[in-house]
């Protein structure tokens, strides 16, 4: 079986609500012939309602960068799950190693929101990754470690609303750079085994930390990788739209070796 991979962006705090429009009109022609890739973009809250105006209708998904675990009430500076549903969101990002360091989020506190935002009806892109480097076996038992505190107790359903991305955080950010090829590709399929040993019948695990395009390609191919989740590379659309191609075929499908393994 193969697997549409996803690829994806969140524009972290960049981007007023013209500046977003801007960028969505000059990414839709870019990858309107694209067919074999699902692709999504996680603007900041407030441009959120741009995202809809501007995406509704077309292939792109869009969603928020995080949400809060109580679905109403005195939470001042804080959004809700039903607040982004409203505003036409399919994901929502929770557990960026930014959150955790500059909101000292943990996993308690994350598991809390994926059950939130799943119970809305939301997917969520959940951030997992080692916070320095590490071995590979050491990095994967921590990766496996933070999934047993975060999803140990959802249901093989809910499961399949979580696209699991494998973000170390040292490979994250100006000066960083991706983390190798065979270390993604060993903590990918680990994190698969751990996703389908729990009932999930569509595990996904994308890979984030320096993506660009000169790694993209490369990191598409190595099994278990089911798409890539882009920072600052992706700022700029048409850098994004090249990502979004990487290893697809002029007839639009991905080449046969960048077929993710199914489980
Ligand atoms: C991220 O923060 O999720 C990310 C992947 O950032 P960058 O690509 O800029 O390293």
């Amino acid at each position: 079986m193969t697997r549409r991979q996803l690829v994806g962006t969140s524009w972290k705090m960049n981007f007023t609500t013209g500046e977003a429009r801007q960028y969505l009109r000059a990414l839709l022609p870019l990858v309107r012939d694209l067919h074999s890739r699902d692709l999504f973009v996680l603007p900041p809250f407030t441009s959120l309602w741009v995202a809809r105006e501007e995406l509704a209708g077309t292939a792109i998904a869009w969603g928020a960068q995080d949400v809060h675990e109580s679905l109403s009430g005195a939470h001042t500076g804080d959004i809700s799950a039903p607040m982004l549903v409203d505003l036409g969101c399919r994901y929502v990002e929770v557990g960026h190693s930014e959150r955790r360091r500059d909101h000292g989020e943990r996993d308690p506190h994350i598991a809390l929101k994926v059950a939130t935002a799943i119970g809305c009806g939301l997917e969520v892109i959940l951030c997992v990754g080692e916070s320095c480097p590490m071995p590979t076996p050491m990095a994967r038992s921590m990766v496996l470690r933070h999934l047993g505190a975060i999803l140990g107790g959802r249901k093989p359903q809910d499961l399949d609303r979580v696209v699991v991305a494998y973000e170390p955080a040292w490979a994250i950010g100006a000066g960083a750079r991706p983390a190798a090829v065979d270390h993604v590709s060993a903590i990918h399929l680990a994190v698969r085994n751990w996703l389908g040993g729990r009932g999930s019948s569509d595990p996904r695990v994308i890979y984030g930390g320096s993506v660009g395009p000169e790694s993209c390609a490369d990191l598409l191919v190595q099994p278990g990788v089911d798409g890539l989740f882009v920072g600052r590379a992706a700022l700029d659309p048409g850098e994004f739209a090249r990502i979004a191609h990487a290893g697809v075929e002029p007839t639009g499908q991905p080449a046969a070796a960048s077929q993710s393994v199914a489980t």
